[in-house]
């Protein structure tokens, strides 16, 4: 968890208050600089902020741990996440469980998502690659049904509740939908699809 944390700004929650108690603190050595025109802030910035000289984003890179090692800007910070996120996939293949690469699939496909790009074709594979771990074609559950949210948008509304054999799940692809809007309700979820399979147990 903590190394998810740490790619995603820092530990939440009870890690927080954990990390808090540590009196984990910002580097005392050197100035607190905009790495973008080397303005001088007044102190180590605690979360990701704008640099008041040039209005440009300045961001923490923190170790695994937690801690802060240098200030970046929004390119490097960029650059940073998406080699973790990579390493971790690489890693995950190699090591973990196709579960846990389904995992880091979606990951990736809710970063893609949050940068404002094209993301479908990630999330895609990140359910492909969910089926084929827990449900492989030709085993024991041969039939799946789509679950999604109450807010869940028009789109995935016409699926939920729909009933796939895993092959024609595998072919069809029904979510997330071409056209997902998201969340009705929650606009920072607009065009994030929250459905998923479940094993559909004939009685
Ligand atoms: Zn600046
Ligand atoms: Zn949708």
């Amino acid at each position: 968890m903590r190394f998810f944390s740490s790619l995603f700004g820092g530990p939440k929650g009870a890690d927080r208050k954990q990390s808090a108690s540590r009196k984990k603190r910002a580097p005392h050595e050197g100035v607190a600089k905009c790495p973008s025109c080397g303005h001088e802030l007044e102190k180590f910035p605690r979360a990701r902020r704008k640099c008041p000289a040039c209005k440009k984003w300045i961001h923490r890179h923190v170790d695994r741990a937690g801690n802060l090692v240098r200030l970046v800007t929004e390119q490097q910070a960029q650059e940073h996440k998406w080699s973790e996120l990579n390493a971790l996939l690489e890693t995950t293949k190699k090591s973990g469980s196709k579960h846990d690469v389904a995992g880091v699939l979606r990951l990736h496909a809710l970063e893609v998502f949050k940068e404002g790009r094209d993301h479908l074709a990630l999330a895609q594979k990140a359910q492909r690659t969910q089926i084929l771990a827990s449900w492989p074609p030709g085993g024991i559950i041969g039939r799946l049904r789509i679950i999604g949210c109450a807010d869940s948008c028009p789109a995935c509304q016409e699926v939920i509740g729909k009933v796939f054999t895993v092959e024609e799940a595998l072919k069809e692809m029904p979510i997330p939908p071409k056209n997902c809007t998201g969340s009705t309700k929650r606009p920072e979820q607009h065009g994030w699809c929250r459905c998923c399979w479940v094993p559909e147990i004939d009685d």
